[in-house]
């Protein structure tokens, strides 16, 4: 399998990986992956785990043999479960010297921009300090019209929101089949998939296959919402944590769903793309070519700022000359850029009184348009 160098990845363990069949965590395995995770770390990659368990392990604890049946009772499991999860989590890490971060997130929080925007700044501030954020649905509080349900979707979604470079779903088989392998042995074993197909969809769901309720399904689903966002995507069996290792080597035994190719800016367009222009930032040409160089937007460089704008608006950047250069998504308002425009970073707590963000603009939230 052609295997590229990964950095950022976020891998999703399921809850039969994690637990026992009688509800209880699997803390060996926890063990091992939390291991294997930091190894990876230590190589140099980044990494986001998205976990599954709270409700399987809360059940352990409550004693219920088999998923409750009311809302109440689920959430309940999941508000006991999830902290015996972070607990492991956070204990297992820190014996290979790991922060670990927690995120629980709901589908309110991807979908509107404005948390998506502020969520994903946690994400990158997190990753750049080389903390593992750890990643569930907060199914303590989600009602279903804001539940995005299963966390393979999560995983994905998170994959989308951070930019990963891999996703890699852990599971209790080795990848996809052709058919049922337990029921259907001619079944045959599928390595890559270049196009997500409804003849794929079908071979994951088909009637009669167990892998559909296995949540072979969800997975697909994920895979085509990281590919279609330029992730490539992993299904591999999990019972072995060391086989993370064995995928980025490129010998283990899995499934490779190939990313669309898109191009970076692309990715950043629809941060932008629609959005209506509510003011304009003039900054100095030195801020210019640091937008050109990859590099965020400071106050010291803005000249002055036009319109009246909240934070987390859509602003066009312009040269000192009037042309646009990029679209930008604000950490500030329109009132408090005219306070801190042509100031160091560092006066922003005595110029305004508080200190959000040290950047107007962040890089990860500019879309060049022009190169001048
Ligand atoms: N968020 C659920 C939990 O932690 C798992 C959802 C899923 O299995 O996809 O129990």
């Amino acid at each position: 399998m052609n295997i590229k160098n990964y950095h950022r990845i976020v891998v999703k363990v399921g809850t039969s990986t994690l637990t026992h069949s009688n509800g209880l965590l699997n803390i060996f395995r926890m063990e091992k992956l939390c291991r294997v995770l930091s190894a990876l770390h230590n190589e140099g990659h980044e990494i986001c785990l998205v976990t599954s368990g709270a409700v399987g392990a809360g059940m352990g604890k409550l004693g219920y043999l088999e998923k409750p049946k009311t809302l109440p009772e689920k959430q309940a499991c999941a508000a006991v479960g999830q902290l015996a999860l972070s607990h492991l989590y956070q204990k297992f890490f820190s014996e290979y010297s790991k922060t670990v971060a927690q995120i629980l997130l709901t589908r309110e929080d991807i979908g509107v921009r404005k948390r998506f925007l502020t969520i994903r700044d946690t994400f990158s501030t997190l990753l750049e300090k080389g903390i593992i954020p750890i990643v569930n649905e907060n199914d303590a509080v989600v009602t279903s019209e804001i539940k995005v349900g299963d966390n393979d979707t999560l995983s994905a979604l998170t994959a989308s929101l951070i930019e990963a470079d891999l996703l890699i779903l852990l599971t209790d088989i080795d990848g996809l089949y052709t058919a049922n392998p337990n029921t259907h042995p001619e079944a045959k074993f599928v390595a890559v998939i270049e196009k997500i197909t409804s003849k794929i969809k079908h071979m994951a769901g088909s009637p009669g296959s167990k892998l559909g309720t296995g949540g072979m399904i969800t997975k697909i689903t994920a895979a085509e919402i990281a590919t279609n966002y330029g992730i490539d995507t992993i299904i591999a069996n999990g019972k072995e944590p060391d086989i993370l290792h064995s995928i980025l080597q490129g010998c283990a035994k899995c499934t490779m769903f190939k990313a669309k190719i898109i191009s970076l800016s692309t990715k950043k367009h629809w941060i932008t793309y629609g959005s209506k222009r509510v003011g304009k930032l003039i900054i100095d040409e030195g801020a210019v070519h640091a937008i050109l160089k990859h590099k965020s937007l400071l106050p010291i460089g803005i000249l002055s700022v036009f319109g009246e704008f909240k934070k987390n608006d859509t602003v066009s950047i312009c040269s000192p000359t009037g042309d646009e250069i990029a679209i930008g998504v604000s950490n500030y308002t329109s009132k408090e850029i005219e306070h801190i425009k042509g100031k160091q970073s560092s006066q922003i707590l005595d110029t305004l009184g508080y200190f959000d963000y040290a950047v107007v603009v962040h890089i990860n939230n500019i879309y060049v348009l022009n190169s001048l």
